[in-house]
């Protein structure tokens, strides 16, 4: 999206990136940005960076591509070093991550890897450590979201799927991070507007995205006794390969017109409430998961 205005001058939120309709298109999960019509916007040259996270160490998960780049692309131009996780067939959409992040000066580290095991977390964690020299912020953000219409369709292998994808990697990579997080450490989670308000198709991704907002909760209140705070944000309908990979095309062509604001959000709005989260001047908030969701209420 060159050319854009950068984010910070003051304009028509309604108009400032594409609204629906958009053309018809399907793609095998987990997806790739670069098959997306209209191009996503994670920030590549639209994100700029105001020095809020000097010197931290970040963990992104889901980093290649959708949200999660767009915050590893901002906590870079934010003054922070970020180790990127990802699935190993999304490598070429990471190793761009990754040139981004080192054109600012900052340190990459690439992390492939299914989050579904166990080891896998251990693994990532401790490579980030090292590769970082440290951990001050983890970002728990991979998630994935089979549709089924019926409850007639139901498979215990997709919930099984949904939950080692989506809920256990909080448990996991939280207790393999925290021996390392410091006071003034953060931990953000990626939840949905779909675990607040879920769609009938979504009951398996929804129920996990509820579970993330109130594991946020839960955890928050044990760490912030060590001074590390856990919070969570709940984006709305944003325009990412999951959308592609897994919605149907009826959807796609309408996807964000049940917003208020009328449109789909893109990756790079969602990464000033990652910076925020994540830098000292959020000390006060704790166990909260701030929606941005185009006014789709939660509550
Ligand atoms: P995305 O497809 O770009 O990112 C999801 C990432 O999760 C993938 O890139 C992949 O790297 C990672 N991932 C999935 N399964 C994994 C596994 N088993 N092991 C390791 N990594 C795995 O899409 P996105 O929309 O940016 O998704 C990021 C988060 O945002 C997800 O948790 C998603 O549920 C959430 N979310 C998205 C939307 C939306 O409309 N796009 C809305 C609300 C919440
Ligand atoms: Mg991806």
């Amino acid at each position: 999206m060159a050319g854009m205005p950068n984010m910070y001058t003051p304009q028509d939120p309604t108009t400032q990136f594409p609204r629906p309709p958009f053309p018809p298109q399907q793609q095998k999960g987990p997806g790739d940005i670069h098959k997306m019509d209209p191009a996503p916007d994670h920030g590549e040259t639209s994100y700029v960076g105001f020095g809020r996270l000097p010197g931290r160490k970040a963990l992104v998960t889901g980093a290649d591509s959708g949200i999660g780049r767009a915050v590893a692309i901002a906590y870079a131009r934010e003054g922070a070093d970020v180790a990127l996780s990802y699935l190993p067939e999304e490598q070429g959409q990471a190793e761009e991550v990754a040139t981004l992040i080192e054109k600012e000066g900052r340190v990459a580290i690439l992390l492939p890897g299914d989050l579904q095991e166990e080891s896998t977390n251990n693994e990532v964690v401790a490579k980030a450590v090292e590769g970082l020299g440290g951990l001050d912020i983890l970002v728990i953000n991979a998630g994935t979201m089979p549709t089924v219409d019926s409850i007639d369709d139901f498979e215990t292998k997709t919930l099984d799927h949904v939950v080692q994808a989506n809920i256990y990697p909080l448990f996991w990579l939280t207790k393999a991070a925290s021996p390392h997080l410091k006071p003034g450490a953060s931990i953000i989670t990626t939840s949905s507007i779909q675990g607040f308000v879920p769609s009938p198709s979504l009951a398996e991704y929804a129920v996990s995205k509820a579970g993330i907002a109130n594991w946020t909760r839960a955890m928050a209140q044990q760490l912030i006794e060590r001074g590390i705070r856990v919070n969570g944000v709940a984006p709305g309908p944003i325009w990412t390969p999951l959308q592609p990979a897994f919605v149907p095309n009826e959807k796609i062509e309408e996807f964000g017109s049940q917003t208020p604001i009328g449109r789909a959000g893109q990756p790079v709005e969602l990464a000033p409430a990652f910076v925020f989260l994540a830098s000292q001047e959020s000390s006060y908030v704790v166990g909260e998961t701030i929606a941005v969701t185009g006014g789709m209420p939660t509550h």
